[in-house]
């Protein structure tokens, strides 16, 4: 009776860990009124629905401050070129001012349940590239919340820095460039790509699952692209529809 007891719960695990799960690309901001796409409003909505994650991109400020945009500028004010101090009236367009990286994972702390999934935009440098992954991971190690982010970023030199610096993190990389083969062997945790990126390549999935990697597709609106990608087996799928694609 324990062994098939065993049996259906080991059946039951890999059902349940081989179902698509869903982020919601810049917090779930589609709402019916949509709000500010990146805003804290954003990542609250998605601590009210049931998805894996909310996502949401890092800038750095010129005077070091981590604050959350989508964009290299907010209002036409260059987020790099421009202090803390200049740019935190700037504001979104739901009337919140622009949230620091601080204040944005202090919200996302309160749902122990949703990961917070961090995009560390690119800059100009290597070398900035390196100090940004490395104060994120230190304010996120300074709010205890190193179990609650996981890591995504178009930039090479940012994935291998994070995981350099702390190698526990889960890195995933963003470009599409790279076979997971490649990835693999540079060290990082998962491929999220483009979907049609997997769409022309629809082996990689497979591929990335048989060497241990995460596989991730953004930004999956159309239910037939989900459900093709579902098939295929893909980990997770990033979403500005997040509701649209929750089983009921
Ligand atoms: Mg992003």
């Amino acid at each position: 009776m324990k062994k098939i007891a065993l049996t259906l719960f080991g059946i039951c695990s890999i059902s349940a860990m081989a179902q698509t799960q869903l982020i919601a690309h810049r917090g779930y901001w589609n709402t019916p009124n949509p709000t500010a796409k990146n805003s804290v409003e954003a990542l609250k909505n998605t601590q009210k629905i049931k998805v894996y994650g909310s996502e949401f991109d890092v800038h750095q400020t010129k005077d070091g401050v981590l604050v959350i945009n989508h964009d290299n500028d907010i209002n036409g004010v260059v987020i790099a070129d421009t202090n803390f101090g200049d740019l935190k009236n700037q504001k979104l367009s739901n009337g919140e001012a622009i949230p620091t990286l601080k204040d944005y994972l202090i919200t996302g702390s309160k749902d122990q349940n949703l990961k917070l999934i961090v995009e560390i935009k690119p800059t100009q440098s290597k070398e900035l590239d390196e100090k940004i992954a490395q104060s994120t991971l230190a304010l996120v190690k300074q709010l205890k919340l190193e179990n609650h982010v996981e890591y995504i970023s178009f930039s090479l030199n940012t994935c291998k820095a994070l995981k350099a610096y702390q190698p526990s993190v889960k890195v995933q990389y963003l470009m599409g460039d790279l076979s997971p083969a490649q990835v693999k062997e540079i060290g990082l945790d998962g491929i999220d790509y483009y979907y049609k990126i997997f769409q022309k390549n629809p082996e990689w999935i497979a591929q990335a699952k048989s060497l241990g990697l995460i596989t991730n597709a953004w930004t999956v609106n159309d239910i037939k692209v989900y459900q093709e990608l579902e098939k295929l087996g893909i980990d997770f799928i990033t979403t500005d529809t997040p509701v649209d694609f929750i089983k009921k």
